[in-house]
């Protein structure tokens, strides 16, 4: 088998558990298998290396960022090729640039074109373990990029996608995904396998596993992904196209969202193109709206709720201002005191009251729900954000019993 495995920073953070690394694919390699090894920078040094550009320059070009960024990797892989080579193993780290990691220019958030896999199948044919710089590429200049935080995620998806390698496991220091954070939720279950658009819901709702073009990439490609822990030996959590036991699951996790504003348009004329005029002038801007709710109000006006990213919130409230007299509203409200909490699980389309078990658990704890949305596989509220927690509680007790 082709096997492509990925260690996240804190699995590598030191001399310790660079070995203990180095044992787990010194075992998959004497299992017979040929071994592609991504790495992340070791424990926080990417963060530090930003902290040193701060005291350097404040506003440094994101191509000199990159060329620093970039650095973290290339340490944790030579270190990993030195501690195999002592241990009597073949073995050779590779950059992004020595395997071809095409990306287009945009620094610090560069999209992959293309992996040229000449470089990597030579060495496995070699029998060596080849270890790989996550995170990094090269555009058409040459110059190093970066492909955004968490981003060695994505490099391991891209190199298995393009190696159609059997599987591509991600060692991290949790044991899999989990049907709600386990460090809020005691009860919290870890799940054996997952849907791609499960994982991709409970990922962009801050569950924080992987990193979400990994998983988008994993999907459209068709990538075998395994998320699972470097220090405890048993197997994680299969992220795949179908799951077996979707149909015994109603849901499968629980996320909450804290990056959510929300923004009301009040006394919005009741006709034609009002609502257009409100999510045109937004998405010229390109901020990203996400829960929409429009209410009947008095005297032939609505009010137009949304919720957009907390960081967009400004920007909305002044385009919308801006735009006051095309839409015609009253006034605005905004509010930054709400998150979001979901449900999510690819059974939902088949067994119904789902939501209604969902909303009987928020009344029970006595939370309103301030919003509402749904799609095939998810139900979203909005909530207070100091109930967040409870919230989440209370969702998993009445679903998991636990
Ligand atoms: N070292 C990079 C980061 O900290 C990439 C990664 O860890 O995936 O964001
Ligand atoms: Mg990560």
């Amino acid at each position: 088998m082709l096997i492509v495995q990925k260690f996240g920073g804190s699995s590598v953070a030191d001399a310790e558990k660079v070995r203990r690394v180095a044992g787990i694919i010194a075992e998959s390699y004497d299992a017979g298998h040929d071994m592609v090894v991504v790495l992340s920078a070791q424990g926080d040094t990417t963060d530090d290396l930003l902290d040193k550009a701060a005291e350097i320059n404040p506003r440094p070009s994101k191509r000199e960022l990159d060329m620093l960024l970039s650095t973290g990797e290339q340490i944790s892989i030579a270190l990993m090729a030195m501690c195999l080579e002592k241990m009597h193993y073949p073995v050779v780290s590779l950059t992004g640039w020595q395997i071809g990691m095409r990306t287009n220019s945009q620094y610090g958030n560069a999209r992959i074109y293309s992996i040229s896999t000449e470089r990597i199948r030579a060495e496995l044919d070699k029998r060596r373990i080849v270890i790989i710089a996550g995170f990094q590429g090269v555009n058409k200049m040459e110059d190093v990029t970066t492909l955004g935080r968490g981003g060695s995620d994505t490099t391991a998806v891209a190199i298995a996608a393009a190696l159609h390698a059997d599987r591509c496991q991600i060692f991290t220091d949790v044991e899999g995904v989990y049907t709600a954070d386990p460090r809020k939720v005691p009860g919290a279950r870890k799940l054996d396998e997952i849907t791609y658009d499960e994982m991709l819901e409970l990922a962009s709702m801050g569950a924080q596993v992987l990193h979400n073009r990994s998983v988008e990439m994993a999907k459209r490609y068709g990538v075998n992904l395994e998320v699972l822990s470097s220090y405890v030996r048993k197997p994680g959590t299969k992220v795949k196209e179908v799951v077996k036991q979707m149909e015994e699951m109603k849901i499968s996790g629980i996320a909450k969202d804290h990056n959510v504003a929300r923004l009301a348009v009040v006394g919005v004329p009741d006709e034609p193109g009002r609502a257009f005029r409100i999510f045109r002038a937004l998405a010229n801007k390109k901020i990203n709206v996400d829960i929409i709710l429009q209410s009947y109000g008095k005297n032939n006006t609505n009010d137009v709720s949304f919720t957009v990213a907390e960081d967009d919130m400004e920007e909305a409230k002044e385009t919308l201002l801006e735009a006051q007299e095309a839409i015609g509203f009253d006034h605005i409200d905004v509010t930054t005191d709400v998150c979001k909490v979901s449900i999510v699980g690819a059974g939902m389309v088949r067994s119904s009251g789902i939501a209604a078990t969902m909303f009987e658990a928020l009344s029970d704890a006595k939370i309103n729900i301030q919003m509402i949305s749904t799609s095939e596989i998810k139900v979203s509220v909005l909530i207070k954000d100091v109930y967040a927690d409870l919230a989440v509680k209370a969702i998993h007790q009445k679903f998991f019993g636990a």
